[in-house]
């Protein structure tokens, strides 16, 4: 691959808490020679393993935004044993601009890697991850919550990986943060092959997702499962070996049902939900109504559940369009 053009100050060799910014060099009518400040924290103390932690990488999802700036602030170097890089606003122009893309270049970060050294600013920033960050990296969680346009149940999410090696190590980190649910995707649903864990797994690195919140705004409870999941995760690898931190009860293996398990609208109208996120249902349960505003005396059509499984996200905006997903289920696995 291309070379990066971006670049920080941070010299990840050094001992010490570290703060500046991948620069991400971006010419535009007001600033011709400029760059977009991504804020970066690396903290090391010494050989050991490094964790590489993000948020932001969705501009409007907040609990690991939170989760990731308190533990940057608080943590000091003498309790690390390696190596900890932070990115809490991956997405930095979404961030600011409290959108899930990025207003640059439209860009979805989570949808753009391995990225492209020569690319818009959004493909830059997956791209400095892919070929500077992750090299670096022996584990990596980039936290994810619903965002404006989903309510979402509390999870961590992986992916299979490659072989039964890198399955058990990413079983291991599933364990080690501890979210209620660990949900192993498919790839068929969401970012598929182009999300930041999904890369990861391509290098055989350990990677965790998560879904924490909804609507745009902090969940108390979202917000405490990141900042003990990501402090268990480093008590665990030795990188923070005592860090004070809540046990979790045991994790319960999920497999999200992607497509197979979702319910689409077949055609736009107001949605109205019947089932909360965390609910069991059935096959042919109803899911809700979708009321037409083009048909006022028509029937709202029905919306049913095609197979059985627990309910992981609706859509949260009532507002919807023909394609909008408007439930997705998990099922549980042995
Ligand atoms: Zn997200």
């Amino acid at each position: 691959m291309a070379a990066t053009r971006a670049w920080t100050t941070i010299d990840f060799e050094k001992d010490g808490k570290q703060s500046d910014y991948m620069r991400v060099p971006f010419s535009s009518d007001k600033s011709a020679y400029g760059w977009i400040p991504v804020p970066m924290i690396c903290i090391r103390n010494g050989d050991g393993p490094t964790a590489l932690l993000t948020a932001g990488n969705h501009g409007d999802e907040y609990e690991g935004q939170i989760a990731l700036l308190e533990l940057a602030r608080t943590i000091n170097t003498e309790e690390i044993r390696g190596r900890i890089i932070i990115l809490p606003a991956l997405n930095y122009p979404a961030v600011v601009s409290g959108r899930r893309v990025s207003p640059l270049d439209e860009g979805n970060l989570n949808r753009l890697f391995p990225g492209d050294a020569d690319g818009g600013p959004t493909a830059m920033i997956a791209h400095y991850v892919e070929t500077e960050l992750f090299p670096l990296s022996d584990i990596v969680i980039d936290l994810h919550s619903g965002g404006k346009s989903l309510d979402h149940y509390p999870v961590a999410l992986a992916r299979p990986g490659l072989n039964p090696e890198t399955t058990a190590k990413i079983r291991t980190l599933l364990e080690a943060f501890g979210a209620p649910y660990s949900v192993v995707t498919t790839g068929e649903g969401g970012g598929a092959g182009s999300t930041l864990y999904a890369a990861a797994e391509q290098h055989g690195i350990p990677a965790l997702t998560t879904e924490l919140g909804s609507g745009g705004t902090l969940s108390a409870r979202g917000l405490s499962i990141a900042a003990n999941g990501v402090r268990r995760v480093l008590r665990a690898y030795g990188i923070a070996p005592s860090v004070v931190t809540e046990d979790s009860a045991k994790t319960k293996f999920m497999r999200s049902l992607s497509r197979s398990g979702s319910v689409y609208a077949p055609r736009g109208g107001l949605f109205e939900p019947w089932v909360e996120c965390g609910a069991n249902v059935v096959k042919g349960q109803e899911a809700g109504l979708l009321h037409s505003f083009e048909d006022p005396l028509a029937q709202p059509l029905k919306l049913v559940f095609e197979v059985d499984g627990v309910v992981i996200c609706r859509r949260f905006p009532t507002l919807t369009e023909r394609g909008d997903c408007l439930y997705s289920l998990m099922v549980e696995v042995s």
